[in-house]
């Protein structure tokens, strides 16, 4: 719940407005997540809070730390529903990648999440749990969170947003708007409502191919709303965007979406919409497909940034531990709550 509506529900049960402040702080600045450590609250209060509201809770099933590259994986159990989260060191900053929704109802083929079962919707309870549940292990201030594990934020609309205000919010953990990243694989209601509503998040649109048949063999939403109609509707709407808001992903797979003639077109696009590329070289062998050659990946690169093109090939550290872009594919079953 916002503060707004803590303070509603509050007062029209007959207690001072005060009361909304202090629960928010204790939830979202201290993260403190149990009634009973809630020191300044009055007894009966407490009770009340007990009887009336649900806390989040988690179990934390299992961690794979990488010997590599010092990331970690987190296996969260919520009610009925487990996720897998990723805390990822950087020098400068430190970021973490948090799930929406257990599995995915998509099923892009170079992607081992939508391989799974798909149990539904993660509340935006849970999805702040894994922030404050990874920040607890670490000393280390989370500074960037990325909503780009399992799921499909835009079919989740309401709870991602609810949990991204949350997370910024001035009175608890107050992240930065512009280090908080959604992804979609283009999701044409979603990213309108995202738009009109001038939500001030990063946008990452998972674009991966820039000619339709192609995008239609690897990814099923395709079929649903076209990547070019996604384009021309983001192009026609450019001035609500602010700069740097809005950021392409591309997956580089072997004979699928390299060639001159990708790197031109998708080009194209970017100087258009003003976007940054990042390039993600597949990082598993998943359905036939496998990862380019380093020369490849540095052609393709090459030929973005000749055209004048912002486009990072990004590292996507923890895959010794199955933690990396597209792998998240734990074993759910058994980890539930
Ligand atoms: N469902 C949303 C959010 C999940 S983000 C989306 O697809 O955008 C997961 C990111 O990992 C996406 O950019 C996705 O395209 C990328 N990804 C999936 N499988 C991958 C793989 N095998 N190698 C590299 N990146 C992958
Ligand atoms: Fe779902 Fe994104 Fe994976 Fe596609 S890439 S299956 S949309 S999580």
């Amino acid at each position: 719940m916002t503060p707004e509506e803590l303070t509603e529900a509050f007062v029209k049960a007959g207690y001072p407005k005060f009361r909304a402040q202090q629960v928010f702080q204790w939830l979202h600045l201290k993260q403190v997540l149990n009634v009973s450590e809630m020191t300044n609250l009055k007894v009966d209060f407490k009770a009340y809070l007990t009887e009336n509201f649900l806390f989040p809770d988690y179990i934390i099933h299992q961690k794979t730390i990488s010997p590599v590259d010092q990331t970690a994986k987190y296996l969260f159990g919520f009610k009925e529903k487990s996720v897998e989260a990723v805390w990822l060191p950087y020098e400068n900053r430190q970021s973490i990648c948090i799930s929406v929704q257990s599995g995915c109802s998509l099923d892009c083929s170079f992607c081992a999440t939508g391989k799974i079962k798909f149990k539904g919707n993660l509340t935006a309870a849970e999805i702040i749990s894994q922030v404050y549940g990874m920040q607890k292990l670490y000393d280390r201030r989370i500074t960037n969170v990325v909503f780009m594990g399992m799921g499909e934020p835009f079919y989740n609309y309401e709870n991602v947003m609810r949990a991204a205000a949350i997370l910024a919010h001035q009175n608890g953990m107050n992240l930065s708007r512009r280090r908080i990243t959604i992804s979609t694989s283009g999701v044409l209601p979603g990213i309108k409502r995202f738009i009109e509503e001038k939500q001030p998040y990063r946008l990452a649109l998972s674009l991966h191919a820039v000619f339709a048949a192609t995008r239609r063999n690897i990814m099923d939403i395709e079929e649903k709303f076209s990547f070019t109609e996604v384009l021309e509707y983001l192009y026609q709407k450019r001035n609500l965007l602010q700069q740097g808001q809005l950021m392409f992903e591309y997956i580089l797979i072997d004979g699928v979406n390299i060639s001159p003639e990708d790197a031109d077109e998708l080009a194209r696009w970017a100087k258009r919409l003003k976007a940054k590329v990042n390039l993600i070289p597949m990082n598993t062998e998943l359905n036939g497909m496998k990862r380019p050659s380093e020369k490849m990946i540095y052609d393709f690169w090459r030929r973005l940034v000749e055209q004048k093109i912002v486009a990072v090939n990004r590292k996507s550290p923890a895959k010794d531990i199955q933690g990396a872009c597209g792998m998240l594919a734990g074993e759910q079953s058994d980890y539930t709550l």
